[in-house]
């Protein structure tokens, strides 16, 4: 394989192949992407949801919710994980949108150059590169790329990445391998977590069920080898 480059473009071509392509389209409008992307970390898709439809039941307004007390926006968003973490977090960061930006929406971020973006993100309280990233690539097609737990182990193991890059570290080395093309970036985020959900999985990868064996670092100087 002549560069890492080269590499990341082999492995997106199987991934492609092995789980499809799809469109980029906003899947959710921007403050809910924000807002349910904060509720999901280490939470399921489905108590993520639960603690969203919750919280707007509760509460019903991006007002309601920044002036709800505390204990009880913790209380509504329960399903998810730390909620008493999430909730201030929750209620600062929409506090910080609503001063500076006069209502509760961050539509201007999609004529931002993206850096600039990213940094504004990253600024709210509870915000960090993932969630930043995946606002902006989701919502906003902006060249982007969401390195979840999924995409970082997968990166690792295939050597993309050294072995023990941090994922704030990956989010940036996997950008310089990748084209800077929206499109791109959302197919491989998406189907490199599909693959770490079904096959490079945490504790066992089925390396043997494997199509990237041939191109996977682990696969070649671990599994082989062993
Ligand atoms: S060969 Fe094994 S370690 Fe490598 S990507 Fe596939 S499942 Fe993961």
């Amino acid at each position: 394989m002549a560069s890492l480059s080269e590499k990341a473009m082999a492995v997106y071509a199987i991934l492609l192949k092995t789980y499809g392509e799809i469109p980029l389209k906003p899947r959710r409008e921007p403050m809910h992407e924000l807002i349910s992307t904060m509720l999901s970390h280490r939470t399921t898709q489905a108590n993520e949801a639960q603690a969203y439809e919750r919280m707007w039941q509760h509460f019903g307004s991006w007002e309601a919710i920044r002036d709800a007390p505390v204990d009880k926006l913790a209380e509504a968003i329960t399903p998810a994980t730390f909620p008493e973490a999430k909730a201030p977090n929750i209620k600062k960061a929409l506090s910080k949108i609503i001063e500076e930006r006069g209502e509760p929406n961050i539509d201007f971020l999609r004529d931002l150059p993206v850096e600039e973006g990213f940094s504004w993100l990253t600024a709210l309280p509870g915000v960090g590169i993932k969630t930043a990233s995946l606002v902006l690539l989701f919502c906003f097609a902006r060249p982007i790329i969401p390195v979840d737990t999924h995409v970082h182990r997968v990166s690792g193991r295939l050597g993309l990445i050294p072995a023990k890059m941090s994922a704030e570290a990956a989010h940036d080395a996997l950008l310089e391998l990748l084209p800077p093309d929206p499109h791109v970036l959302f197919n491989f985020h998406i189907a490199m977590l599909k693959h770490g959900q079904r096959i490079c999985t945490f504790n066992a990868p089925k390396c043997p069920k494997c199509p990237l064996k041939e191109l996977c670092d682990y696969y070649q100087q671990v599994v082989k080898k062993g």
